[in-house]
């Protein structure tokens, strides 16, 4: 797919695993973004549920409103029925939405309409996790967040599922997973 866009419009690709602090950037850049007066869809997983249904919670508690997409394919959706258009398209977690994020999130750039999204970019098998193998070559701005390992303190790259499973999206919080390096990351066995 190419990728042909105004020149207003950007895609920041925030990427690192769990407990990097991926939320706190996406609450932050929220912020400033409105700070100047632009108007800001944040989007989530209907599936993640973790902290609530309608925000984006950081692991801190910091919470800003979230519109739910149970696919992909509501992202437009929702952005069509926000008046004015938003200036900004915030998505979190958007491993869950897989390769289908790809798509819509191209249609927004089109549109000049910036795109801010995050999620972890490494599954707990230790593999690329989608969209972002197709997001980080387009990115306008990559910022990697890396956290500390639970095992040896070092710069943390990986999720580490501490309870065995075979499905690449889990939802789980601090009882489920460990972020590490890479050096001491055990992948989950398929
Ligand atoms: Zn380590």
């Amino acid at each position: 797919m190419t990728l042909s866009k105004p020149e207003q419009s950007r895609l920041v690709v925030i990427h690192g695993p769990m407990f990097a602090g991926k939320s706190t950037e996406i609450v932050r850049r929220v912020g400033e973004a409105r700070t100047r007066g632009a108007h800001v869809l944040v989007v989530k997983p209907e599936r993640d549920t973790r902290y609530a249904a309608d925000a984006v919670v950081t692991h801190a508690g910091e919470r800003i409103e979230a519109a739910n997409a149970r696919v992909a394919a509501d992202i437009l959706p929702l952005v069509a029925r926000e008046v004015p258009q938003p200036a900004l398209v915030v998505i979190d977690e958007i491993h869950f939405f897989a390769s289908d994020a790809v798509a819509p999130i191209h249609a927004l750039l089109a549109r000049g309409i910036s795109v801010v999204v995050a999620g972890c970019d490494i599954d707990h098998f230790g593999e690329i996790f989608a969209p972002f193998d197709a997001l980080l070559p387009r990115a306008d701005e990559r910022v990697h967040k890396q956290g500390v390992c639970a095992r040896c303190g070092a710069p943390s790259t990986h999720s580490e599922r501490l309870v065995p499973a075979t499905d690449r999206i889990i939802i789980g919080g601090a009882a489920e997973f460990i972020a590490t390096c890479a050096a001491c990351f055990r992948p989950s066995r398929r």
